[in-house]
């Protein structure tokens, strides 16, 4: 076992999802259909304990998600959004799919999760909503960021691809109340459907336009359409819509990876104990813990190199490799990529903290499925490659 090479991220998968993603294929319903339903009400049970009050909307992927969150609260030309550079480049092109220009904020360099401070300085008359990232699973502090939009009158949706569940200030992310909040079931996520996502809302008007914006905006869907009482071949066609909806099978898939996500969240969290503890001694900044009444989902263990280590975050990288274990960098800010640096004239200096971080942060593997003697082959191979 300790011989096999430990990927970065690998799906947690059971039979019951396999089982159940049969059970799509042989019921002839592929596409958007009772499974995407029932797992878009599953959804919000889960975030609300059964209470409701919020509409769910699922999407092919967290991108297409934020790009119909943003529309429909209607960003468009000449419109600002804040966004963290410390994020992957979906929470900014999808401000850029409407015209509108994301303006990049630097990180609080505890969390990593965008600097509320930063982004007072760089709202403008243009600024429109706040696209805050739950980087890694911890969570920007709920109240800290209602005050914040509230003071500058700005929409709020919350990228929260990584943080399916976090608690925030004694709630779970997306039940507090904000425009809208966005998950992601990609392949490395803490579910996963392949592809795949959800929004969360708690306006109808807003859960509606994505409905329509789903799927070409039509203003019913297809499961809709030939199974109401009154089955009709019109439908009527009121915008030019995308095609964003999800699959039956990848929502089959998901239906079965949310009954099982506290389970793998206990995992991922006491795996991530067992690193805090073993590395409590090596030149290493272990991730921020979460506040209080907040919790963490640990989508990712970050670690960031000390001055006192004797290999730099590549070689570091590098090193892990020869010990067998894969590792990845989570992110390289926005103002350092090519299409962002050069459109907005970006430079290192305007982000001294996510600039300074991203030189010595390395991502650790931290998922459901790694067995006891995986997680104790990556103490082994951090120890060796920093002792
Ligand atoms: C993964 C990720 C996304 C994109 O998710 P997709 O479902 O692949 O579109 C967006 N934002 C963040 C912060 C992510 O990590």
């Amino acid at each position: 076992m300790t011989d096999d090479f430990i990927p970065f991220a690998r799906p947690d998968i059971t039979e019951a999802e396999i089982d159940a993603v049969a059970d799509t294929m042989r019921n002839g319903w592929l596409t958007t259909g009772p499974n995407a339903a029932a797992f878009e009400q599953e959804f919000i049970d889960f975030l609300t304990d059964g209470a409701g009050g919020i509409h769910a909307v699922a999407v092919n992927s967290a991108t297409s998600g934020l790009h119909l969150a943003y529309e429909a609260l209607g960003i468009g030309p000449g419109d600002e959004v804040l966004v963290p550079t410390w994020t992957f480049t979906s929470t900014a092109e999808a401000v850029r799919y409407l015209g509108a220009d994301p303006v990049f904020v630097d990180s609080d360099p505890e969390t990593l999760c965008l600097d509320l401070d930063d982004a007072a300085r760089r709202v403008t008359e243009r600024t429109k909503l706040i696209a805050p990232v739950h980087y890694s699973g911890l969570s920007v502090p709920n109240q800290a960021l209602a005050d914040f939009a509230s003071a500058h009158h700005l929409k709020v949706v919350e990228d929260a691809a990584h943080a399916l569940p976090t608690l925030n200030e004694g709630k779970l992310i997306g039940t507090h109340g904000h425009d809208a909040t966005v998950y992601s079931f990609y392949a490395t996520k803490t579910m996963a459907t392949g592809e795949g996502g959800m929004v969360v809302t708690p306006h109808e008007d807003i859960a509606k336009r994505m409905r329509t914006m789903r799927l070409h905006g039509i203003n019913r869907d297809v499961f809709d359409r030939y199974t109401s009482r009154k089955p009709s071949w019109h439908y009527d066609v009121v915008a030019p819509g995308y095609k964003y909806n999800l699959t039956d099978t990848a929502a089959a898939m998901g239906r079965v990876q949310l009954h099982r996500l506290p389970e793998m969240t206990a995992r991922r969290a006491a795996i991530a104990a067992r690193y805090d503890e073993a590395f409590a001694d090596l030149p290493l900044q272990l991730p921020a813990q979460p506040a209080a009444d907040s919790s963490h989902a640990w989508h990712l263990y970050p670690v960031r190199l000390t001055e006192d280590a004797t290999v730099d975050r590549d070689e570091f990288v590098a090193r892990m490799v020869e010990e067998r274990v894969g590792t990845s960098v989570h992110f390289i800010p926005l103002h350092l990529q090519p299409y962002w640096r050069d459109t907005y004239q970006l430079a290192p200096e305007m982000y001294p903290v996510a600039s300074a971080e991203f030189a010595r942060i390395v991502s650790l593997p931290v998922f459901s499925s790694m067995s006891d003697q995986e997680v104790d082959h990556v103490i082994t191979a951090v120890r060796a490659v920093l002792s």
